[in-house]
């Protein structure tokens, strides 16, 4: 299975939580309210694409660090 790297953009995301409802095995909240990568390997690669799409502020970027591939966001939603 290839190397996958799930980051939050704290510019971006406004804390709605979703992320946590979604995955709450790979994300929590950071004492501003905000989300936390604390466990990255805590769901498979479908389970962080789905929950990346239902961001509201497309502030989940899922990478694919043995290819540099951007697995989400889509270029015209990068940040
Ligand atoms: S779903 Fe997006 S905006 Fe909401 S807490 Fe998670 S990363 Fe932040």
């Amino acid at each position: 299975m290839a190397n996958i790297k799930v980051s939050v953009n704290l510019n971006k995301c406004v804390g709605s939580q979703l992320c946590m409802m979604f995955s709450p095995s790979v994300f929590d909240k950071d004492e501003n309210r905000q989300a936390r990568v604390y466990n990255p390997e805590g769901a498979d690669l479908t389970e962080l694409l789905g929950t990346a799409e239902q961001c509201p502020q497309c502030a989940i970027k899922v990478e694919n660090t043995d290819t540099g591939e951007v697995l989400f966001p889509p270029p015209e939603l990068a940040f």
